[in-house]
């Protein structure tokens, strides 16, 4: 990918992480009680004690979403950005634009939500 759309999509990226760490005040203040098994799962990912901390403070919903924003904005420093996770071709930029974190292509992202529809029941 070209390093200006890379810097379109950081830009988004950070603004996005913004928002949510707001969220994390919010639900610092007003959210407790959303612990559950998900967070050990999310604690060993999390790349960072920072991040984690952060993480353990959301809602499921945001949680989620700004761990993707947080691996995406490491993905930009990688290089690695744009790609898809499980089948290694570059994400649509269509795709990134409405979804800068997006993990996986289209037709991927389909099938690990299948599989994790399974796996939940
Ligand atoms: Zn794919």
């Amino acid at each position: 990918m070209k390093k200006d759309r890379l810097a379109h999509f950081k830009k988004h990226l950070l603004e996005k992480q913004r928002q949510l760490l707001e969220e994390v005040g919010k639900s610092a203040l007003y959210g407790k009680g959303h612990e559950d098994d998900s967070i050990k799962d999310l604690g060993d990912q999390a790349s960072t004690s920072y991040t984690r901390e952060f993480l353990f403070e959301l809602g499921n919903g945001d949680r989620r979403l700004l761990k993707e924003v947080t691996t995406a904005l490491q993905k930009i420093e990688e290089g690695s950005f744009g790609t898809c996770e499980r089948c290694g071709e570059p994400i649509a930029e269509k795709r990134l634009e409405a979804l800068p974190f997006a993990r996986y292509c289209i037709g991927c992202q389909r099938a690990v939500e299948e599989e994790e529809r399974m796996a939940t029941g």
